[in-house]
């Protein structure tokens, strides 16, 4: 069978069973006739994996592929361990492997089709951390060390990916709760590389390129100093701050984005790392705190490592899924909620510096 053939209807068709096309099936991007929208086709993604057992706890090891990074404290020290053949690494607090229901792998097919019918191989790497030993803790529960130490794992793996040859973009992402497409209950990140920038990533370091070239000031500067102490902040520390946006595409949804410029989350320091937990878990706990069975999407927008690519002010973003898309959001992108971002900060802001003041001692 010829996989350069430039209609993949055909191949559909012809050989529906055959591993091969499993492996097209899985293998490629396909872009929308007209707009920058992406499509992956995964059929692991619906996988039922309601066992009784959950694959992340431990104990469980043997049912993920084995860890490329065990993170185990000892004396006072944190150990950098891994799984070998027989063996796996016990009394772990933060554990990576590559995902068996991967979206993008290193073996697909090399193969190319072009406009109308684009598509480009699914070419990357795809990673879970598992955030904590403990079934039950979520990521609005675990103590600022615990998220340090998860952070400090993420720089570690978009480090060493950025090395690898076919990596663009790495992708850093969490779904929390059912409604937000997580299949395993265990809190977990998603380490997912690209061979080219997602859309959304192109889109905004295309618009902050332009902007900067107009005005001379970068667009995410000018929105802290904008929300900074005003209506829709809901924290800051000494080196970052958290705000609901203007126009959220959620109710509830908040962004966490360092004060200073900055466009390498990879290079900052166990300083900021510290301080950007401390945020992140402070907002998180006033979320659960304010949303009931919450279910959330966190992504980290952050710049593309390579050279001579553009560059943003890298934040984090998080969408609570409170409702369902109705067809003005899907059809239109006009969003309708019945929460605006100044109501939503009054009462992330109370619920979130109660959970700081909790954090850091103070009743
Ligand atoms: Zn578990
Ligand atoms: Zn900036
Ligand atoms: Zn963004």
């Amino acid at each position: 069978m010829n996989f350069t053939n430039n209609c993949p209807h055909t191949i559909f068709w012809k050989d529906f069973n055959s591993q091969k096309i499993t492996l097209f099936l899985m293998g490629d991007i396909r872009k929308d006739y007209v707009i920058d929208r992406e499509v992956i086709f995964n059929p692991t993604t619906k996988k039922n994996t309601s066992t009784t057992k959950c694959p992340y706890c431990p104990g469980n090891e043997s049912m993920t592929n084995p860890s490329l990074l065990s993170l185990v404290a000892r004396d006072g020290m944190l150990q950098r361990l891994q799984d070998d053949d027989d063996s796996f690494v016990e009394n772990w607090s933060v554990r990576v492997f590559e995902s068996k229901n991967p979206v993008v792998s290193t073996s697909t097919e090399n193969t190319y089709t072009d406009r109308p019918l684009y598509s480009e191989p699914a070419y990357g790497y795809h990673y879970i951390v598992v955030a904590s030993p403990q079934h039950k803790d979520t990521l609005a529960t675990i103590d600022i060390e615990q998220w340090s130490n998860v952070l400090v794992v993420i720089q570690d793996r978009l480090r060493w990916l950025y090395t690898q040859r076919g990596v663009t973009y790495v992708s850093v992402f969490v779904n929390h709760g059912k409604g937000a497409g997580s299949i395993v209950d265990h809190s977990h990140i998603n380490v997912v590389s690209f061979s080219t920038l997602p859309p959304i990533i192109e889109a905004e370091a295309a618009s902050s390129h332009k902007i900067y070239n107009e005005r001379g000031v970068c667009p995410m500067c000018q929105i802290v100093n904008t929300e900074n102490d005003g209506p829709r902040q809901i924290l800051q520390t000494e080196e970052f701050i958290a705000f609901c946006p203007w126009a959220p595409s959620h109710p509830f949804e908040f962004w966490i984005c360092p004060k200073k410029h900055t466009t390498s989350f990879s290079k900052i320091t166990q300083k900021e790392i510290n301080s950007v937990s401390l945020i992140l878990r402070s907002t998180l706990g006033g979320l659960a705190e304010t949303v009931k069975d919450l279910a959330f999407n966190l992504v980290f927008h952050l710049s593309p490592e390579k050279k001579n690519n553009r560059q943003i002010h890298w934040h984090i973003e998080v969408y609570p899924i409170t409702h369902p898309s109705s067809g003005l959001e899907r059809g239109f992108g006009v969003f309708l909620h019945a929460v605006s971002p100044e109501q939503a900060a009054e009462k992330l802001g109370a619920a979130s510096r109660k959970e700081l003041a909790k954090i850091v001692g103070i009743e």
